[in-house]
């Protein structure tokens, strides 16, 4: 990502929409194509980690305090704005309210679960569905998956282990 950092934005022989709801959109297209780090299926706008874009700012809230991969966000945001000739968009980053699972975009949990990792739950609902067939007879293996923000997960129907994204 240093490198895109570096570059020379690429000469475009067509004009970007410099003011208004144009520039908005063009701004959301750019933040659409800056995947999560550590589920690169899924968009930080599809997480709505993104939680408001104007032509002056773009205001984001990290999934998870303390985790690594919040200033890879970051710092992945800015490179995509950059390379797209955003330079004068500033982040700022917004802490409340605090982030929660309930943001995610039902577009954003349909990737998950295609990529095999089970949505959050929405709040009070306990059972996990397994992402591999549809069988509530699931079970927890370890709080501790592959990153701080999921969990490991098996089925009982198919036996598949498969990560539930936990955070909140
Ligand atoms: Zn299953």
């Amino acid at each position: 990502m240093v490198g895109v950092l570096n570059k020379p934005a690429p000469c475009s022989s067509k004009a970007s929409p410099t003011k208004g709801e144009g520039l908005i959109q063009r701004i959301r297209q750019v933040l659409a194509g800056v995947a999560d780090p550590e589920i690169p299926v899924v968009s930080v706008v599809d997480l709505c980690i993104v939680r408001e874009v104007t032509p002056e700012r773009v205001c984001i809230t990290p999934t998870y305090t303390g985790c690594p991969a919040t200033q890879v966000i970051e710092r992945d945001i800015r490179a995509a704005l950059d390379a797209a000739g955003y330079r004068e968009v500033a982040i700022e980053t917004v802490l409340s309210p605090p982030w929660t699972t309930d943001w995610i975009s039902e577009a954003g949990k349909a990737k998950l679960k295609a990529y095999g990792i089970a949505p959050p739950l929405p709040a009070g609902q306990r059972a996990v569905e397994c992402p591999q067939c549809g069988s509530a007879r699931t079970e927890e293996v370890s709080r501790f998956g592959s990153t701080p923000c999921k969990a490991q997960w098996r089925c009982r129907d198919c036996l598949e282990p498969f990560d539930l994204f936990k955070c909140h």
